[in-house]
């Protein structure tokens, strides 16, 4: 392969990384700026833990994460590469299915990434794997928004390998795949963002039950072996993985925002 041939992709992948490291950092930072400095006062109520992780755990997985996203990036190039060469006709397919497919291609691809990380998240628990795949990101035991993408290389493969696994299959257009990672990422970095944000039933149930909340992953950090999902409880609850003591940990997270909730309307 001459220089020349290699110059569209290389670009490719630059202008890739670029745009996921600026990404990545308005998020991550946006989220900690917004929960940790700006809103700690108020959401002290919503905060999971009493303790901070040190600051040495924030830069190491931040530092991290940017080597995730360099992963991200290469087997972005992959998808760009597999559509370069028309071995990936997904998107042409897609376009021509109209905007009602636009969305039902976004949640079906929200739904089978949520199985996917479930089950591989899974397998890199297994001891065999656990050291090579997935040590990295349970260093963080107590987790913050840079824990989201503070993987080890492999891990972060397996992750980014999803994209372009999804869209041989499934007829997929661009920009869906644009929306489904800005859904990923956030999702993925208030879930390690240390305050409950989701919001309770009066008797401090999960107002939307079918959704993992910020404390849901925040135990599996405190306790590997429960809940491996990512947006969905369904995997957890339908393979009985899901912490027993779920319910009443985010009872307690939200308990006093309903307590400040109950007395303003009895007031
Ligand atoms: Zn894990
Ligand atoms: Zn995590």
């Amino acid at each position: 392969m001459s220089l020349q041939t290699l110059i569209p992709f290389l670009t490719h992948w630059a202008d890739a990384t670029r745009s996921d490291l600026i990404r990545y950092v308005i998020f991550s930072v946006g989220v900690w700026f917004t929960l940790w400095i700006v809103l700690a006062t108020p959401l002290a109520g919503r905060k999971i833990r009493p303790d901070q992780p040190p600051p040495r755990q924030l830069l190491v997985e931040f530092l991290c994460s940017i080597r995730s996203i360099m992963i991200f990036s290469t087997v972005g190039l992959l998808s760009y590469s597999l559509f370069s060469a028309g071995w990936m006709p997904g998107p042409y397919l897609a376009r021509e299915l109209g905007p009602v497919w636009f969305w039902t291609s976004l949640v079906l691809m929200i739904i089978g990434h949520d199985a996917w990380f479930y089950w591989t998240h899974r397998l890199i628990h297994d001891r065999r794997l656990f050291r090579t795949f997935h040590r990295r990101h349970h260093r963080s035991n107590n987790p913050s928004p840079f824990t989201a993408y503070s993987f080890d290389l492999g891990e972060a493969a397996i992750n980014a390998l999803f994209v372009p696994l999804w869209m041989l299959i499934v007829p997929t257009q661009w920009p869906v795949v644009g929306l489904f990672v800005l859904h990923q990422i956030a999702r993925n970095t208030l879930g390690h963002s240390g305050y409950e944000l989701f919001p309770a039933r009066k008797d401090g149930r999960p107002l939307l039950p079918w959704l993992t909340t910020v404390t849901h992953h925040d135990l599996h950090h405190a306790q590997a072996g429960y809940n491996y999902g990512l947006y969905f409880t369904w995997w957890d609850r339908w393979m009985g993985t899901e912490n027993p003591t779920y319910l009443a940990r985010f009872a307690e997270a939200t308990r006093s925002k309903r307590r400040a909730t109950s007395s303003l309307s009895q007031a």
